[in-house]
């Protein structure tokens, strides 16, 4: 696996009871998945012939992260090594505006959105939008005045490189959309959804064409960060909730995608849902199937890279809650530990190793039950504890 973070550290840990001899590309020692990887290579995954060394010997690589240039991963394919998810599905993942154009023309709904190539433009953008113009870039001009001042906020991202809300900024005026222009890389600019809830369809698929749906998940971020993933969404529409598994599994099949998928999507206010983000590895809305579900994303992961029959994706209880636990600055994990698992024995805790920095996600815990109420309080008491904000 390329990439040495907590998704890493977790897909090993499914691995080690089918006995995978696990190979890490880390960028340090003291990466999450380093620490506990017995073959570890140091070294920098956007250099080829570090990757071309460390791929020497593998039957399969697969990634913790998107940042590997897509070039590498063809020159991987084209030694000869198998590459999953391939190069062609990944880039999906890697570059939202080659996302934004496929799902276009599949025919699957998106907010909408351009490319971007000024503040002026993305400010001629906002206008576009709130002239109620529908129309996508490829299919035709926008419609909308372009005086440059309606119509803001809209969101605007870089296309390349983000993660956890960098790289995402909600603008308001054209003084404000000069941030995101500043690194260089081509700015895709979307009109800001004004959803109800943002949900997640999970998926597996295996180079063989199987696949396997998750229920999908509410996810509830806080300052453009994952906290809260209930499973499954609460008060779901059934026929949506399977609308939107059928979506995932349909992406999943016309971008060739094998391992884990994640359909990050808006649910609006009248019942419709659009797709915000995919991702091409194990997924923080997928952290609740490790303790909630019959197969964990993670296991199912490693599944569908070896081409292995999947496992099932059902949940074992009626509602699982996963909480993300950020770093704060907690002195002491032992004493934290004493209060949550004395507090609740059913409570579940996965902690990553890494450095406490504010703001940083360190671990994640899971409680399940049937009383949802009960078993959200459990989660975010837990979640609040380890990171020393709730301190009784
Ligand atoms: P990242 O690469 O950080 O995962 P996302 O594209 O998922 O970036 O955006 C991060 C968050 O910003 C989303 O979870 C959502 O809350 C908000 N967001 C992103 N795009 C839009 C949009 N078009 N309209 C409204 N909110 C958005």
């Amino acid at each position: 696996m390329v990439g040495g973070g907590q998704l890493a550290r977790m897909t090993h840990e499914a691995g080690i009871p089918l006995g995978i001899k696990f190979k890490l590309l880390s960028d340090t020692p003291q990466d999450s998945a380093a620490q506990v990887v017995s073959e570890v290579v140091v070294g920098d995954y956007r250099d080829l012939d570090t990757l071309r060394a460390f791929a020497r010997g593998c039957d399969v690589i697969t990634f913790d992260h998107e940042h590997v240039p897509t070039a590498h991963l063809r020159a991987l394919e084209a030694d000869g090594v198998p590459v999953r998810p391939g190069p062609d599905a990944l880039v999906h993942a890697q570059d939202k505006g080659v996302m934004r154009a496929k799902l276009d023309a599949i025919g699957v709904p998106c907010p909408r959105h351009r490319i971007v190539s000024d503040p002026e433009d993305a400010a001629r953008f906002a206008a576009e939008v709130a002239g109620g113009g529908a129309q996508h870039l490829g299919e035709g001009r926008w419609p909308g005045d372009g005086d440059g001042s309606g119509g803001f906020p809209v969101v605007l991202k870089t296309v390349r490189g983000g993660y956890d809300g960098k790289g995402v900024w909600v603008v308001r005026s054209s003084k404000e959309a000069e941030e995101p222009f500043r690194a260089g890389v081509p700015v895709l600019a979307e009109e800001k959804v004004d959803f109800a809830r943002e949900l997640a369809a999970n998926i597996v698929r295996s180079p063989h064409g199987q696949a396997v749906a998750y229920p999908v998940v509410e996810s509830i971020q806080v300052d453009g960060v994952c906290d809260t993933v209930i499973a499954p969404a609460p008060g779901l529409d059934p026929e949506l909730a399977g609308h939107a598994q059928e979506l995932a599994l349909r992406i999943g099949q016309e971008l060739g995608v094998v391992g884990h998928l994640a359909v990050e999507l808006f649910e609006t206010a009248d019942g419709r849902i659009l797709v915000n983000e995919l991702a091409m590895r194990p997924h923080n809305s997928g952290h609740w199937t490790q303790d909630g579900a019959i197969t964990s994303q993670f296991a199912n992961h490693v599944r569908a890279v070896l081409d292995l029959p999947l496992g099932d994706p059902r949940p074992r209880a009626r509602w699982t809650v996963m909480a993300n636990v950020l770093g704060g600055d907690y002195p002491d994990m032992y004493s934290a530990y004493l209060h949550c698992m004395a507090r609740d024995p059913q409570l579940k805790i996965h902690m990553y190793g890494k450095d406490v920095k504010p703001g940083r996600k360190v671990g994640h815990v899971n409680t399940y039950g049937d009383d949802l109420a009960e078993v959200r309080e459990r989660a975010a008491h837990a979640a609040g504890y380890l990171r020393g904000t709730i301190t009784e």
